[in-house]
């Protein structure tokens, strides 16, 4: 390896198998890569395992010495030294402990890993792969694999290597207590089948040359979309010498099945479609939309909405689902709301009452929490507009089990709720939709100046993120109030885009910001 060569790390197993050039640009051209896509990829990867993660491998492995690192990205040079003597110290301890974190370099193929957990045991070290999913992929072998090997070298006997993934079933009794929350699936049969696989020699080759070149394709968004997209697909040529039709006016907002349809007739865009080609309302009045170029809304939205008894209260739920669950009494993924923001109207037009809750780090299982002050602000009357509103209502009947004395009052919001997605498909569509009904689709193109698909606080890129971050540990109170102020402010505007949504039912125009 010549010293000017890049250092490979374990991590770039997943890059190397979604495509060899991803791999190349990583190294040879970090540009390439979005800023903001990368930074994603950092986040998910927090994101999936709730605030608690390293405090659940601890509590389920009791005993177990964590090596710790400075804090440095993991590519970096300044991540690896001390981590490395920690290792070695750790390895040489008598009797051995369970490592978490564990680093180890192969100085000849200028690799390092980081090993999740390796687990001593009488005819060696059992290495195991964490991973917050319920199931694994050919990627944890790799990795397994990789550590066994480098181990191996350095005359450190390996006995098993095994994938420990989340238990669905788990339930968290609180108090740190997460043994059971992962199982441990045993892969060491699956070892035979890499035998002669030298992937740190291969990459070293690919490294050396010049940019593979690989053209766009499936594997660009499988397994996760390619940070380095933007950068590939930048005037790549394309097989297909058509120009590529803007999203507004694609036959997709038809739908897939009738786009086909429409595409065999000849068609190439919404605005090639001959009227009578198109049957369901829902469709003609995106036809109408995209040639007019403005919002259609058909009659009748308004005499909904009309009979709707006031005050109006225009709601939004946040919820989260981590692989670690942090509060007692709940499961791993289990959907928690976490946050709700209303603005209630009690005249159309009238100054707006705004109010909110966000669960705090110290607060425990919000549910309770955000049940009561939810009843408190809807009171007993008035509509309870949402948009998709089967989550709402499923996050209430969730609430109404986890709550019971506070059952019936949550169930009688029920027949409050109005659903303003199924109002505004049955009678809205603006071309700026671009045929997508989601709640970000919809808010944006209404009310574009409300920017509700944006979000980012401390290089949180989603109110999800944002919120674990809020929870976890690392973070003064100052950082914390401001990503709370994020999260308070995005559900403002996500309410404030229901309101502007009604207005356009109602009167047929876009409001004026
Ligand atoms: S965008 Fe596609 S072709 Fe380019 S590096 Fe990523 S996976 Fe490879």
């Amino acid at each position: 390896m010549a010293d000017r060569d890049p250092l490979l790390l374990d991590e770039d197993l997943r890059r190397w198998r979604q495509c060899a050039r991803r791999l190349w640009l990583h190294h040879r051209a970090p540009g390439a890569a979005t800023p903001r896509a990368t930074q994603a990829e950092r986040a998910d990867a927090s994101l999936t395992g709730g605030p608690a993660p390293g405090e659940a491998l601890q509590a389920s492995w009791p005993g177990a010495r964590v090596i710790s690192a400075v804090d440095a990205p993991r590519d970096s040079a300044a991540f690896w030294p001390d981590a490395l003597q920690r290792t070695a110290h750790a390895l040489a301890a008598d009797p051995p402990r369970p490592l978490i974190g564990a680093c180890l370099v192969d100085a000849a193929q200028g690799l390092v890993v980081r090993i999740d957990l390796m687990v001593p045991g009488p005819r060696g070290w059992r290495l195991v792969r964490v991973r917050h999913a319920t199931v694994g992929d050919e990627i944890d072998v790799d990795h397994l694999v990789l550590w066994a090997e480098l181990l191996e070298r350095q005359g450190v006997p390996v006995s098993a290597l095994t994938l420990a993934l989340v238990d669905t079933d788990f339930i968290y009794p609180g108090h740190g207590l997460y043994a059971g929350l992962y199982r441990e699936v045993d892969l060491t049969e699956a070892r035979p089948a890499r035998a002669g696989w030298n992937w740190p020699a291969e990459m070293r080759v690919l490294l050396s040359g010049p940019d593979p070149g690989t053209p766009c394709g499936s594997q660009c968004h499988r397994p996760e979309r390619c940070p380095c997209l933007d950068h590939c697909s930048a005037g790549a040529p394309s097989d297909d010498p058509a120009p590529p039709v803007d999203p507004t006016v694609s036959l997709e907002i038809f739908g897939r099945e009738q786009a086909a349809r429409l595409r065999e007739t000849g068609c190439r865009t919404a605005l090639d479609v001959p009227p009578a080609a198109l049957t369901a309302p829902r469709h003609r009045r995106a036809w109408q939309a995209v040639h007019a170029r403005h919002l259609v809304v058909a009659p009748g939205a308004r005499d909904v909405l009309a009979v709707q008894p006031g005050p109006r209260h225009f709601l939004r739920f946040e919820t989260i689902g981590f692989a670690v669950p942090p509060w007692a009494g709940t499961r791993p993924y289990q959907v928690l709301p976490f946050q709700w923001s209303c603005a209630t109207e009690h005249t159309p037009g009238a100054p707006r009452r705004e109010a909110h809750f966000l669960a705090g780090p110290r607060d425990g299982d919000p549910r309770r929490a955000f049940a009561l002050s939810l009843l408190e602000a809807l009171g007993s009357c008035g509509a309870v507009l949402a948009y998709n509103a089967g989550f709402e209502r499923n996050r209430l009947r969730e609430l109404a089990i986890a709550c019971p004395d506070l059952g019936s009052a949550l169930e009688a919001l029920q027949p409050r709720i109005v659903d303003l997605f199924q109002l505004a498909r049955a009678h809205l569509y603006h071309p700026a939709m671009a045929g997508s009904w989601s709640a970000r689709s919809v808010f944006d193109a209404l009310a574009p100046e409300l920017g509700c698909g944006r979000f980012e606080v401390l290089g949180s890129l989603s109110p999800l993120a944002a919120f674990a971050r809020s929870l976890g540990r690392g973070l003064d109170a100052h950082g914390i109030a401001t990503l709370q102020a994020a999260l308070i402010d995005h559900g403002r505007r996500q309410t404030l885009a229901l309101v502007r949504l009604t207005a356009a039912l109602e009167t047929g125009q876009v409001a004026a910001p």
